[in-house]
């Protein structure tokens, strides 16, 4: 399987579930997860990676600043295969 292109990386103890970045992922790729963080809350997590994008909507819309968003290094093994 071919591994995601983008890697969303969110600070579950930053988070406190306004649930912006989740309205406006236009993949559905994040939702609540069913533990509680220190806060807490429920803190948002990346439910399909693979879905990503790479947008940065909800690196732009956290209010917290709690999520981070890389772009997965291309294996030269890939590159030679295009
Ligand atoms: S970068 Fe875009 S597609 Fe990826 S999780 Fe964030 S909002 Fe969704
Ligand atoms: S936008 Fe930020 S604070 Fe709001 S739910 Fe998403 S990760 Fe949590």
């Amino acid at each position: 399987m071919k591994a995601p292109s983008f890697v969303v990386v969110i600070d579950a103890d930053r988070c406190k579930a306004c649930g912006q970045c989740i309205e406006y992922c236009p993949r559905g790729a994040l939702a609540p997860a069913e533990r509680m963080n220190r806060l807490g809350y429920h803190p948002v997590e990346v439910k399909y990676q693979d879905k990503c994008i790479g947008c940065q909507a909800c690196v732009i819309m956290c209010p917290e600043a709690a999520i981070e968003l890389y772009r997965r290094p291309v294996k030269s093994r890939e590159v030679d295969a295009d």
